[in-house]
């Protein structure tokens, strides 16, 4: 748990609910089940440490969650088989997750909070509210709870200083359209309409960045934030990187699959209020997040991107 302070109460939720008190590497088994005979048939067993989320605050206004990449399957926690559940991985975004934060730091000096789900998501999906995220598995639900105090402690680092940052969900998608996704919780529909609608409308204050939007109103259109040079989408795609929304391709075309947002952007991004804002990331997978040396390489112009983003839009000098 690098970089974690003790006084979080994260940690204290994390140390109530385990033995050890520190989060394992993702990969560890579950090595704790009690034996045969020590357990009373048809209880829940305690879960250990080991499917807990690996968290690490850091020092710059910017959190990375990666809810999706997660291998811990033990046996002793039952699969989630919920109607219309999604069971599968956003392969390799665990990694990625690491690498941008790695590159982050590299550029700036300063480390972006990491705030890792490692359990696979047929055992927890981290991108639901609690029911559906642990399929109605009681022990779960500290699991869940320790990734939102996790996330919360975060937001309130920020919110003491500098005051204001970004939260970037971290997800994969395999729609056929090679591109970045970009969520905002504002529906395909909406993205078709043009800048000057959806200005006139006020269609971002129901948006992840509704307080981005009202803390820069009169020096850049919302229109502007969500899909011009200056947004997140134009920054990244001007490094090579398709994205939607972006300057050349402002919106999902009528009939193609697109990623708005899910509950974490929902949760941590600024239209409920908190000092943050909040931005889904759905990467496409040939280029971005295959190889290791794209997911390098990926990795690096995100965090370029990220870092212009948080100084161009938040003020933030490293
Ligand atoms: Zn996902």
């Amino acid at each position: 748990m690098r970089a974690t302070t003790g006084a979080f109460a994260v940690a204290m939720l994390v140390v109530a609910a385990c033995s050890s008190g520190a989060t394992a590497p993702a990969e560890t088994p579950n090595t704790t089940t009690p034996p045969p005979g020590n357990q009373t048939p048809g209880t829940p067993q305690p879960l250990d440490a080991s499917v807990y989320p690996e968290f690490a605050f850091g020092t710059a206004p910017l959190i990375i969650i990666a809810p999706h990449g997660g291998s811990v399957a033990p046996e002793n926690v039952p699969d989630r088989n919920c109607a219309e559940c999604v069971t599968t991985n956003d392969a390799n975004t665990q990694d990625l997750a690491r690498q941008i934060a790695d590159s982050f730091q590299a550029r700036t000096g300063k480390r972006p909070s990491l705030v890792i789900n490692v359990l696979h998501r047929r055992k927890f999906d981290a991108n639901r509210e609690i029911v559906e995220a642990t399929g109605g598995y009681a022990p779960l639900e500290l699991v869940w709870m320790a990734l939102h105090t996790a996330i919360d402690s975060a937001k309130e680092l920020i919110g003491a200083s500098p005051g204001r940052g970004l939260v970037i969900d971290l997800h994969g998608h395999a729609h056929t359209v090679p591109r970045l996704e970009l969520g905002y919780l504002l529906s395909g529909t909406t993205l078709r309409l043009s800048d000057s609608t959806l200005d006139a409308q006020g269609a971002l204050d129901g948006s992840s960045i509704k307080r981005l939007v009202a803390d820069r109103a009169g020096s850049i259109a919302s229109t502007a934030l969500l899909r011009g040079t200056a947004s997140l989408g134009g920054l990244i795609a001007a490094a090579g990187y398709a994205a939607v929304p972006s300057p050349a391709d402002p919106a999902p075309l009528v009939g193609e699959s697109y990623f708005n947002g899910g509950y974490n952007t929902l949760r941590h991004g600024s239209l409920t209020g908190g000092p943050t804002d909040a931005i889904q990331i759905e990467c496409n997978f040939a280029g971005v997040r295959d190889t290791a040396l794209n997911r390098a390489q990926f990795a690096g112009a995100l965090a370029a991107a990220l870092v212009t983003y948080l100084g161009d839009q938040y003020g933030w000098v490293p």
